[in-house]
């Protein structure tokens, strides 16, 4: 990888960390700040007294990063080089290169709160500002004083303001790799598409003809909307290329693609060969993809947001920052002069688009964050007046002292109880880390572990409703599990059990149209809670799978109790004229329960009267997402 342009700058940003705790390196993306400082590190010996462990907001970049390190130093993946992500740890005791999701490290910060088993900490893709990143840079400036000898932090960043995180860190060097990057043209639309799947579809159609060869990367919002341009552009691509001289191939990229599906897009494609590759903001500098050319910037991305005086999620297209928009732009410029064309008129960029993007510490639930923070016992701080770069706001942080109150995870001192110490060891979101601690109790953890495990795999799991898929059910008489009147928690329940019946069997998944890859997890991921809860009881639980057809009356019962434990935060209670909800928080709102739920009316027509719900978001309208009644 001689020809990065990091390289170049090995000497210099090695000396630097030599002679100072925390050095911030700012380069373009693609640099080679990811694949390349680990393996500098190393070289150095640095790997010697601990491993070098490199976060990254993002899963997918976790994994794909650390197989290329394997690969550059001829290692297999999971030995020497490793990645550790939430419920999936490829790491042995050889591991000397670790790359890991910002939240894991945080995690292993509570088993050992020296982090001494690393030698340097590298914060990688700072510029994305995740929650948990930004908790990070708070720790690691209270983890350098106490680790002065022998701890090394890198921060690094595509964009970052160098000046801030070095102010941050008592003005610790920032050293900058000039980027190579070739001039790049933006070309602006005359106005705002009426639809930019449509515009996108036009324009890389455009340059799919006019343009020479090199490669498309279009930037959509998010995984329903790259899907939907994937298949109009195949279909588009398949009826011109009878009579075209090059051919193209569709690529989608998002965080939730198989990892099959992400080695293609590191692959070089055939000769005379477009590729034409559809992505998130991911491509914006968490994952380079290579031989780019033409960029298509709808301006647009979909963002979580959360609204702490509602507790409702919002799920958003909202147009991007100026520095996402810049970003995008220079995606095009890596290989050679390149294209831009930014599906917005200037006008939209100058006047409308922030300058930088929000942080997600102010966007964002801070529940989970603070019981994290109060479980470190930071005796000397105060987690209103914890050390953030930017501060969430006041409102949003009593928001989550007060969930966490709710929920007996803290005492009214604001002191986390010992079921808060409890909920901070398992890598849950607290309602279902207190729905776990409660299920104990109440004898029916087997039954809680399934459903926590069913809400955690980030995939859809619930059938699809495909004609294919029902009519094979149909031929084979199966009959998918409804959750008895009771609800979405108790279907997932359900379904779970049911495969279980059937020793695990994978036709059956696919007969019922169930995903495969994320069933597997599920059961892995509910191994895993397993684990945990045993250590923490310290012996062994009950949590032996049933071998009955259907849970039994009772075993729902105490387990919707617990739930209610768990989501005591989340309840919502039916309007009397329809069937309406009103949610039962400190600002009540008025909400419906989401067309997807499995709960049906009864013979009058109405809705159960009390329900709790996995989550708030407003789409179109406000919906309570995965509900279970509680009648
Ligand atoms: P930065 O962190 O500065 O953005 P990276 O270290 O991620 O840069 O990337 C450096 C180079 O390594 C890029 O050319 C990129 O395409 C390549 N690269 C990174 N990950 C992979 C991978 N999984 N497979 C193939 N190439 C990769």
């Amino acid at each position: 990888m001689a020809n990065l342009p990091i390289v170049q700058f090995e000497e210099k940003i090695m000396e630097a960390v030599e002679q100072n705790p925390v050095v911030v390196v700012i380069g373009e993306t693609g640099s080679g700040k990811s694949t390349q400082l680990s393996q500098m590190l190393h070289k150095r010996r640095y790997t010697k007294s601990g491993a070098v462990a490199v976060t990254q907001p993002r899963r997918v970049a976790a994994v794909s990063v650390s197989r290329r390190v394997a690969q550059e130093l001829g290692v297999r993946l999971g030995d020497e080089v490793g990645y550790a992500i939430r419920f999936e740890d490829r790491t042995s005791e050889r591991t000397f290169i670790k790359y890991l999701t910002d939240g894991v490290l945080l995690r292993e910060s509570l088993a050992n709160p020296e982090l001494n088993q690393y030698s340097v900490i590298i914060l990688d893709e700072a510029h994305e500002r995740s929650l948990n990143t930004d908790i990070l840079l708070g720790l690691m400036k209270r983890l350098i004083k106490r680790r002065v000898s022998n701890l090394k932090v890198l921060i690094t960043s595509a964009t970052l303001d160098g000046e801030k995180v070095s102010n941050f860190f008592s003005n610790c060097p920032v050293l900058t790799v000039p980027g190579k990057l070739y001039p790049v043209e933006i070309l602006y639309s005359n106005e705002r598409p009426k639809s930019y799947i449509e515009s996108c579809l036009k324009t890389a159609l455009d340059i799919h003809a006019r343009e020479p060869e090199g490669d498309i990367l279009i930037f959509m919002t998010g995984q329903d909307d790259i899907e939907k341009l994937v298949s109009k552009l195949e279909d588009k691509i398949r009826s011109l290329e009878e009579g075209s001289c090059m051919d193209a191939i569709i690529l989608p990229l998002h965080g939730s693609l198989p990892p099959e599906m992400q080695v293609r897009v590191f692959s070089p494609p055939p000769p005379n060969c477009r590729r034409i590759i559809v992505s998130t903001n991911i491509a914006e500098t968490s994952l380079t993809v290579d031989g780019v050319v033409y960029v298509i910037d709808s301006g647009y991305v979909k963002q979580r947001q959360y609204n702490p005086s509602t507790g409702m999620y919002s799920l958003d297209v909202v147009p991007i920052s100026k520095v996402q928009a810049n970003q995008r732009a220079g995606r095009a410029g890596r290989t050679r002069p390149g294209k831009c064309y930014r599906l917005y008129p200037s006008t939209v960029y100058t006047d409308e688009f922030l300058d930088v993007t929000i942080p997600e510490i102010q966007r964002s639930s801070l529940a989970g964050s603070v019981l994290y923070l109060k479980s470190l016992d930071l005796q000397d701080i105060d987690i209103l007046k914890f050390d953030f770069l930017d501060p969430p706001s006041p409102e949003s942080l009593e928001d989550a002292l007060k969930q966490l109150y709710l929920i007996d995870a803290i005492d009214e001192n604001g002191l986390i109880t010992s079921i808060g110490r409890t909920m901070a060891e398992l890598p849950l979101e607290p309602s279902l880390s207190r729905t776990l601690t409660e299920a104990n109790e109440y004898g029916c953890l087997s039954q809680a572990l399934t459903v926590a495990a069913m809400l955690s795999a980030e995939t859809t799991l619930l059938p699809g409703r495909s004609k294919n898929t029902e009519k094979k059910r149909k031929q084979n008489h199966l009959d998918l599990p409804d959750g008895s009147g009771w609800g979405d928690h108790i279907q997932l329940l359900q379904i779970f059990e049911c495969w279980h019946q059937t020793d695990y069997d994978i036709d059956w998944l696919k007969d019922n149209g169930l995903q495969v890859r994320g069933m597997m997890f599920v059961k892995d991921v509910r191994k895993q809670l397993c684990q945990i809860m045993q250590k923490i009881a310290k012996g062994p639980l009950d949590v032996q799978t049933s071998r009955r057809r259907r849970e039994s009356q009772q075993d729902c019962y105490n387990l919707r109790k617990a739930l209610c434990v768990g989501y005591a935060n989340q309840l919502a209670e039916r309007m009397v004229y329809h069937n309406g909800y009103r949610t039962l928080g400190f600002k009540p709102q008025v909400v419906q329960v989401h067309p997807s739920t499995v709960l049906k009316p009864d013979n009058e027509g109405k809705l159960p009267d009390y329900v709790l719900y996995h989550e708030l978001i407003a789409t179109s309208r406000p919906y309570l997402r995965t509900v279970c009644s509680i009648d």
